[in-house]
């Protein structure tokens, strides 16, 4: 069991982890949804992101009961006891992760570390909806639709930078989360795409006037420019009769 402050806290990324750990189920219990201690209402978060943790866990083959959660408080020990029981029988009769799914162990590992990667591309684009608070709970059930997860992930984007373009002025570089640029004063930047977590910080960043940085859909994305032609030659500029 892992306490957290507020099951909001509870991330997408800790629940996926969670099976590629090797854990056959996670079960989340909030507090009851309108019954906040605070203004934060993070069990409506929570709620959202296992619906959408529920339909990645779909997409990628794994059955979504293997992930439950569940709202109650400090005073339902016997409701909580009894959710509980339930949950841990739903994942005995599952089985071990993937088994009862027909998943080989490796593949399954290489899907799970394939959306964990993806975890902050996916929560910018369905920021709206897991931020949302919905009066009607049956509203729930249609927040997310099988057909969005699968637009979701065929329409992952790459981040690439043209060498052309680039004018070496480092601001992704600074600003990039994941250190996944590699660059340097006066030299072209480039892009590590296995370290890339699809954010688009960069393609916002890199000034407009320079336009360096391409977004890529479905296509391909080019070689990096090799290490020995990424030193931009700047043209010497004079100024009051000096060369600088
Ligand atoms: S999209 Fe750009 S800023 Fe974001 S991780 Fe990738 S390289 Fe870095
Ligand atoms: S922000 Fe644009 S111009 Fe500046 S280093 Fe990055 S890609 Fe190059």
């Amino acid at each position: 069991m892992i306490r957290v402050m507020c099951s909001g806290r509870v991330d997408l990324g800790f629940v996926l982890r969670a099976f590629s750990n090797g854990v056959d189920g996670v079960f989340i219990a909030g507090c009851r949804l309108n019954e906040c201690n605070y203004t934060t209402q993070g069990n409506y978060y929570a709620l959202s992101m296992a619906l959408l943790c529920k339909k990645i866990l779909e997409h990628i083959g794994l059955d979504p009961g293997r992930l439950r959660i569940e709202f109650m408080s400090s005073a339902d020990g016997i409701r909580f006891a009894q959710v509980v029981s339930d949950f841990s029988k739903k994942i005995g009769e599952l089985g071990p992760l993937g088994d009862k799914e027909g998943m080989q162990k490796e593949g399954l590992q290489e899907k799970l570390s394939e959306v964990i990667k993806l975890v902050p591309y996916i929560k910018i684009v369905e920021k709206e909806k897991l931020g949302v608070r919905l009066a009607n709970l049956d509203e729930y059930k249609s927040l997310y639709t099988s057909d969005e997860i699968e637009k979701l992930f065929a329409e992952v984007p790459s981040y690439y930078i043209d060498p052309e373009k680039c004018q070496a002025c480092m601001i992704c570089a600074r600003r990039c989360p994941a250190e996944a640029i590699e660059g340097g004063k006066n030299k072209i930047h480039v892009i590590d795409q296995d370290k890339c977590i699809k954010c688009g910080t960069c393609f916002e960043a890199c000034p407009s006037r320079f336009g360096a940085v391409t977004k890529i859909i479905g296509e391909p994305v080019p070689p990096p420019i090799p290490e020995e032609r990424r030193v931009i030659a700047r043209k010497a500029k004079r100024q009051g009769g000096a060369t600088v």
